[in-house]
């Protein structure tokens, strides 16, 4: 098996960004994936496993090794009843149409996920999320392939220690496990997630939604919202769209203890009720997006070559600039934030250097 080279990176990136990377592996099947993989650790050769490059940020400089991107693109159901169904989803199936289908039959459970960026492979990762939902809800099982044992093995929801954004793949530095297909357990006819008041607002007043009506017409409603706010926000990508050349929201939504809490509410002599948080399990979360504002970054801020979102102050776009820029905006913000109200924002999308 022989990788391609000099593969130019910015060409997948959703942000654009990004230098060559020396070798470039499209697998398909288990074997594949096996024979890149030994390719490379016969040639002492680095590699990273890759999905739709929607949370990856490559250096200008590229990158020195392999990148192995999955392409294997199953979608089986595994078992159904008269109210569940399981469906296994390869890891390089597309995220967006997965949720498409499973409106399609009649299955909630990702609804609210719709018009996110990426490969279903990548979805546990960051347990990705919106609108109140997020993939740890619905995933039953992940399998994947250990490079300590060289095996495929599965692991269940709660071995994936799924958080906010978090999983047990995100908190291992180096790569140990790839993630080979997700299962998921969605329910026939079940009620769309509505936490969000304005969401169901929204739905009932756009697109018809009927308390009644179970099933894919009340979800491709709830969908058909969730896609016009993204899009509102050009949060889908759409490489015509100068304000989605982004990773996404660039930063997490810190979690803070109280007396950091009471610290900034001095600091910008804000009243509580002004600010948009919500107590969490540790502690107090707020809003990263509004933050950045209240330090002084608005919609549209400009830096050189990439700046702020003017449709989402949380985005870092590419207005034709370098991951360089990218780097010294988000320290910028960072720099600013911690100095003004002692919080860490901590960025969302992956930096390879
Ligand atoms: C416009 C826009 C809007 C977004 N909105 C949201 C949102 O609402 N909510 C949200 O949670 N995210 C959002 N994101 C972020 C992003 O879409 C998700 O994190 C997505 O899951 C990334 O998928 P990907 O296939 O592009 O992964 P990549 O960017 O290619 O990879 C991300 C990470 O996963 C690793 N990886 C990828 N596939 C595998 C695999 N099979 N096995 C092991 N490791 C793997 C990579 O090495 C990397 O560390 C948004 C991004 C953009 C550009």
């Amino acid at each position: 098996m022989q990788p391609k080279k000099d593969v130019l990176i910015s060409k997948f990136s959703t942000i654009g960004l990004g230098g060559k990377a020396d070798y470039f592996f499209d697998v398909e099947s288990k074997v594949e994936l096996q024979k890149a993989i030994d390719w490379c650790t016969e040639q002492s050769i680095e590699f990273r496993i890759v999905g739709g490059f929607s949370n990856l940020l490559f250096s200008d400089h590229g990158y020195r090794g392999a990148l192995i991107r999955l392409i294997n693109q199953d979608l089986e159901i595994t078992s159904k009843n008269d109210t569940h169904w399981q469906v296994r989803v390869d890891a390089g199936y597309e995220w967006d149409e997965f949720v498409s289908w499973a409106i399609s039959q009649d299955l909630a459970g990702t609804e609210c996920l719709s018009g996110i960026p990426g490969k279903v492979g990548a979805s546990p990762i960051q347990n990705i999320g919106a609108y109140g939902q997020d993939v740890s809800k619905t995933i039953t099982e992940v399998e994947v392939y250990d490079l300590e044992s060289k095996n495929f093995k599965k692991l269940s929801n709660s071995d994936c220690s799924f958080s906010y954004r978090n999983s047990r793949f995100k908190k291992s530095i180096n790569l140990t496990e790839i993630i080979w297909s997700v299962s998921f357990e969605l329910e026939l006819f079940g009620e769309p997630l509505m936490k969000y008041t304005d969401l169901l607002k929204r739905a009932k007043s756009n697109h018809r939604y009927k308390q009644q009506a179970a099933g894919k017409e009340q979800l491709t409603a709830v969908r058909n919202t969730v896609l016009e706010i993204r899009k509102s926000k050009s949060m889908i990508y759409n490489p015509k769209d100068k304000n989605s050349r982004s990773l996404g929201s660039f930063f997490l939504n810190p979690v803070v203890s109280k007396e950091s809490f009471d610290y900034m509410c001095e600091q910008l002599s804000a009243k509580k009720e002004d600010i948009p948080y919500f107590s969490v399990d540790n502690g107090i979360k707020i809003s990263a997006a509004w933050l950045i504002e209240q330090a002084g970054f608005k919609r549209g801020h400009q830096y050189r070559g990439v700046g702020l979102s003017e449709k989402h102050s949380l985005a870092i776009i590419n207005r034709g600039g370098s991951t360089k820029e990218v780097l010294e905006l988000a320290e910028a913000i960072q720099q600013t934030i911690h100095e003004k109200y002692k919080i860490k924002l901590k960025p969302e999308p992956q930096h390879i250097p």
